[in-house]
């Protein structure tokens, strides 16, 4: 509004020296068409002004530190995009775990102080404790085990940056979502991991690097997968691989059943040219403690693969967990469904012996067998301890291929366990001998030909937990034998 009139103060601002040259536009009658020049005068006026131009140069700087800022965000954003790399690891991903111990793995003796992690002050610990029995001396076999525990430190939740090595860092983020949940019902987890895009090479080192560590922790071991609600999960920590030699089934036994899953390892071609899935499916009967799952656990150590494991007298497992899981069978791994016999047994009976609740039906098992649901690839043992209450449907190539009775322990099974527990200290067998004569007379090899003495059995796991008990006393185990005789619980 002020633009064509001169405002008070122009009046006050100080005139230039009089000069002819200076004065003549201003005095001149034309002045009425150049209006735009007392406007900027006005202006000028106007930025002479301390407080209005004070003002101005405030706002001004306000906008320049506005522009400037998001402009810093704009940079960084880009910056991010074009010169960093994000690699974001799913908890679902097996290198998961990986990465995160790698993160954790001290750089040398002196323990975590030492390790990647000495610039993360957020750190979180798994723990894990093993006991170690300590050589004891004869006679004290009650002192307790010692327990050992490692820690493990990780990387905590939030934001971390670690030195990978000189000039070379990396962000590392730990997320925990909030929402949504892994079918475990644990929360759902991202681990980040940011680098300059110059130092992406890194990455691959830090995979490579991080596989090999898992590796060299499974080398020796084998892991068991159970089904945890609806996903498989790794029972405890990998065991230590179970040689072949410690189940000693009876004579001939294991070598027949080693032999046909090798044949059917190195068949891959006669299958796929013959256009039959490759499966290979074993059941083991017999009666518990026989060692039907330390002879799969075993065989899994030989040939460096994983069990999955599934009982199906487990309430809960329904068909369609079963073909669930299936889908998802960890790599390299043999299949173990227990208890088959679970599936087999009509609802009736089902309730009658105490099955109740939601288990596995005869169709679903055989769908699991050999139907959709099937895997491509895949060893399965079936194992039960009722063999009477199995379908013949179930013994068909690709189903069961071999049937095998895992029995009670043999003159042959006993006189091997004594011989790996005793061996060394019983040079001329004879212990053996007396040991073997003493269950023969118990009646514990199912061969009495006394009448007063019953033929019986006796479990494998009995003789080993007799061993066990006298461990380097062979004495002891012969003159315990008689321990070895099943308990009748009679009313
Ligand atoms: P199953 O699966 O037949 O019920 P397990 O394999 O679980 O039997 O055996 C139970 C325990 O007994 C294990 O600790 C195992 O070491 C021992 N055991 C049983 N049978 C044998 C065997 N034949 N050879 C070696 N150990 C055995």
């Amino acid at each position: 509004s002020t633009d064509h009139q001169t405002p008070p103060h122009a009046t006050t601002a100080p005139t230039p020296a009089p000069s002819p040259a200076n004065n003549a536009p201003a005095s001149a009658p034309i002045a009425g068409a150049q209006l735009p020049v007392p406007s900027i005068l006005g202006l000028d006026a106007l930025f002479n002004n301390p407080v209005f131009a004070g003002g101005i140069g405030l706002a001004g700087l306000g906008a320049a530190a506005a522009f400037g800022r998001r402009a810093a965000i704009r940079g960084a954003e880009l910056l991010r995009r074009q010169l960093l790399v994000n690699i974001e690891i799913s908890k679902r991903d097996p290198s998961y775990s990986w990465v995160l111990a790698w993160l954790a793995q001290p750089r040398n003796d002196s323990g975590f102080l030492a390790s990647r992690l000495t610039r993360i002050r957020n750190l979180a610990v798994t723990t894990s404790t093993r006991s170690i029995n300590p050589a004891k001396p004869a006679g004290d076999e009650g002192a307790a085990a010692r327990i050992q525990a490692d820690f493990r430190v990780q990387p905590g939740y939030g934001r971390h940056i670690i030195r990978h090595r000189p000039g070379v860092y990396i962000g590392v983020s730990r997320e925990k979502a909030s929402t949504t949940t892994t079918a475990t019902g644990e929360p759902h987890e991202t681990l980040t991991l940011t680098l300059l895009w110059a130092h992406r090479h890194v990455l691959s080192d830090i995979f490579t690097e991080a596989h090999a560590m898992a590796s060299r922790f499974h080398e020796g071991k084998t892991v068991v997968y159970t089904a945890k609600r609806m996903e498989w999960t790794a029972l405890g920590k990998p065991r230590l691989k179970r040689p072949l030699g410690s189940v000693i089934l009876d004579e001939g036994v294991k070598e027949g059943l080693v032999a046909d899953v090798r044949d059917f390892l190195g068949a891959r071609q006669w299958y796929t040219d013959r256009g039959v899935p490759y499966r290979r499916g074993y059941l083991l009967y017999g009666p518990p403690g026989t060692g039907k799952t330390s002879f799969i656990q075993a065989l899994a150590g030989e040939l460096e693969y994983s069990v999955a494991m599934i009982n199906l007298s487990e309430v809960g497992v329904t068909d369609d967990l079963l073909a669930h899981l299936l889908t998802q069978q960890p790599e390299k791994s043999i299949l173990v469904l227990e208890d088959v016999d679970a599936a087999l047994v009509n609802r009736k009976q089902r309730e009658s012996d105490g099955y109740s609740g939601k288990t596995v039906t005869f169709s679903g098992l055989l769908n699991a067998l050999d139907g959709l649901a099937a895997g491509e690839d895949r060893i399965a043992f079936l194992t039960t301890n009722h063999v009477d209450r199995l379908d013949p449907a179930l013994i068909r190539p690709g189903r069961v291929d071999m049937m095998v009775r895992i029995g009670e322990a043999t003159r042959y099974q006993a006189a091997e366990m004594w011989d790996r527990y005793y061996g060394d200290i019983d040079a001329d067998k004879s212990g053996c001998e007396r040991f073997i004569k003493r269950l023969g007379e118990l009646g514990l090899f199912g061969d009495s030909e006394v009448p007063e003495v019953p033929k019986r059995h006796t479990s494998t796991a009995a003789i080993q937990g007799l061993f066990q008990f006298n461990k380097n006393d062979m004495e002891g185990a012969i003159n315990m034998a008689e321990g070895l005789i099943p308990r009748t619980f009679e009313a």
